[in-house]
């Protein structure tokens, strides 16, 4: 090879190590502020769940995702009854964008932005990993999707009050911004920054077996399973118990992304020193290929269409 073959090989690696280095750094960035102490657990109807939500609006309009009009805000509310008290009515805001694609055909990817609060002594929970983290991956797609125009268009769903039964993903689809016949399939995420064996769940191929073949070329780096999604495994069945669950109970297709449990979730300990940050860089990286993948499928239609019977 010539020496200046060698001279721009080189150069060209160090500029793609350099991407994934500021990639890295900003999804880092992401999951630390959305966990920060300031945003007070981000439970839904709370100050700081307001500010959470600011935060993620402005990365939104900083990365250049679209608001369906008329919500210029990216914002849409939706009404939350007190089970005890009727007459109380909180406000839940699902923040919403999109990138238009070739197709008018819909990908709905999703992560809950609220958590759980602060506990009687102020006490603050965090959820770095629940969902911090899917927020995060979900700016970063976003991110590179207004880079890279996709073929379907892509929604970019960061839903509220998933911890209070999925109500952000139930409001989105009773009302959603676009027609629901449109919505071709749902990539939800929910904790994927936190396992100490590099393992990964991808929940919904029980359900939709073909879309196993999207996870196959690509070279992952830490260890993609599948399962949780046989009704047979009851509580195991992580079918219906995050925001993909809304999604499923239109027939829509849907991969959610999680880990299993760990000694972390729902406690104080959910913060961002305790997450796995290699693992979670990876992941990203795993999802978003997988994703590119789902998107750049010729057959995807015939999938479908066979599934949902169009
Ligand atoms: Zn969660």
């Amino acid at each position: 090879m010539k020496k200046t073959t060698i001279g721009v090989l080189l150069c060209l690696l160090f500029c793609l190590n350099q991407l994934f280095a500021q990639d890295s750094k900003q999804l880092l960035k992401d999951l630390k502020k959305i966990s920060s102490d300031g945003f007070q657990g981000r439970k839904t109807g709370t100050i700081g769940n307001q500010k959470a939500r600011d935060y993620i609006v402005n990365r939104f309009k900083k990365i250049g995702l679209t608001p369906f009009l008329p919500n210029k805000n990216f914002v849409q509310n939706f009404p939350i009854k007190d089970k005890v008290d009727t007459n109380k009515i909180t406000e839940g805001r699902n923040i919403l964008g999109y990138v238009a694609g070739n197709l008018d055909s819909v990908i709905v990817v999703s992560a809950h932005y609220d958590h759980l609060g602060m506990n009687k002594n102020g006490d603050v929970f965090n959820g770095a990993d629940d969902n911090a983290s899917g927020v995060a991956a979900l700016l970063h797609f976003a991110e590179y999707f207004v880079k890279n125009k996709p073929n379907y268009t892509f929604v970019f769903a960061a839903f509220d009050a998933e911890e209070m039964g999925l109500l952000g993903a139930k409001a989105f689809l009773k009302k959603p911004p676009v027609e629901v016949a449109k919505i071709k399939m749902n990539i939800n995420m929910d904790m994927i920054a936190h396992n100490d064996k590099g393992e990964l769940y991808a929940v919904g191929t029980f359900k939709y077996p073909e879309l196993k073949k999207y996870f196959l070329t690509s070279n992952h780096k830490v260890k993609i399973l599948f399962g949780h999604d046989d009704p047979k495994l009851g509580s195991n069945d992580w079918t219906n118990q995050s925001d993909q669950g809304a999604f499923n109970a239109k027939n829509i297709p849907f991969i959610y992304f999680g880990v299993e449990d760990h000694k972390d979730y729902h406690q104080l300990t959910d913060e961002f020193k305790n997450i796995n940050q290699t693992f979670f860089i990876n992941v990203s990286q795993s999802i978003l290929e997988i994703i590119k993948n789902i998107d750049t499928k010729k057959d995807i239609k015939t999938i479908f269409r066979s599934k949902l019977k169009m």
